[in-house]
């Protein structure tokens, strides 16, 4: 079994659509093998976005991941990585496929409701951030 790691962005939690998404989640057979809420520190923020610390979001991106709570899930299924990646959809909801969650919930490319980990390495590495 593969797992993957998830996060209800603080534009999802504060519009109250934890129990919408994690219910889309469960409907499509994750199992939530752990979950915690938190609000994530900057320094955390910084570290889970390393890879695009150089980018012209990277500080909008770490001011909006520290500006709520936050629900973090860790995932298991088959293929969860990439199953994962289908169910949330493109960055940019404009671009996400119908019945995915970033289609239904988010409302833009920034601010767009889920986290979902892209590799088997980035999901190893993240869940060791999140949940130590
Ligand atoms: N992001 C942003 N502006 C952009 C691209 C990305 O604010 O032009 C944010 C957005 O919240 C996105 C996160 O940075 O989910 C990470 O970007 P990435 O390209 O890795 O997208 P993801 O893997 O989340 O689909
Ligand atoms: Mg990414």
């Amino acid at each position: 079994m593969e797992k993957t790691l998830a996060i209800i962005k603080p534009d999802a939690t504060e519009r109250n659509l934890i129990g919408d998404i994690i219910k889309m989640i469960e409907m499509n057979n994750f199992k939530l093998k752990r979950i915690n809420s938190v609000h994530m520190t900057v320094s955390i923020a910084e570290e889970f976005y390393a890879m695009h610390s150089e980018k012209p979001f990277f500080k909008s991106l770490v001011d909006y991941m520290t500006s709520g709570m936050v629900v973090v899930l860790e995932l298991e299924k088959n293929n969860a990585i990439e199953d994962f990646r289908k169910l949330i959809g493109k960055t940019n909801p404009e671009d996400a496929e119908e019945g995915t969650i970033r289609k239904k919930f988010a409302i833009d490319k920034s601010h767009n409701s889920i986290h979902g980990s892209d590799s088997l390495e980035s999901a190893n590495r993240e869940i060791s951030i999140l949940f130590g």
